[in-house]
């Protein structure tokens, strides 16, 4: 195939197949996370990341909202005990 260039889109789909029927998803397959946290549908499970980011997409907020889950797990784990 004669071609003068070639463009490879990766990372428009997010890779969440697994996780279907076990967490929300929304229509385009992203974890569904409540209000401003990282708490999915599924108590205890948290999510970070590209996987439940359909707006920003970026390394440096897939590492805060990664920061955010670990704090929330926490937290859960905290109440949990209480
Ligand atoms: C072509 C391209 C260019 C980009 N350029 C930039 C840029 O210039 N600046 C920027 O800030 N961001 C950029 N990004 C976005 C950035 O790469 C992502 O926002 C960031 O990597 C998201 O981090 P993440 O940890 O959520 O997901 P990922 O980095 O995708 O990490 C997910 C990890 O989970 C692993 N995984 C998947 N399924 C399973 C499984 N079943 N079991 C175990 N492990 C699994 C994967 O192998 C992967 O290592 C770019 C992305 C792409 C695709």
């Amino acid at each position: 195939l004669a071609i003068d260039g070639f463009f490879l889109a990766i990372g428009h789909n997010p890779n969440t197949e697994i996780f279907k029927g076990q967490v929300d998803l929304d229509a385009q397959g992203y974890v569904v996370v409540s209000g401003g946290s990282t708490a999915t549908s599924v108590p205890g499970v948290f999510a970070a990341g590209d996987v439940a980011d359909p707006h920003y997409q970026q390394a440096i907020s897939a590492a805060g909202t990664g920061c955010r889950a670990a704090l929330d797990a926490e937290r859960f784990i905290m109440e949990s005990q209480s």
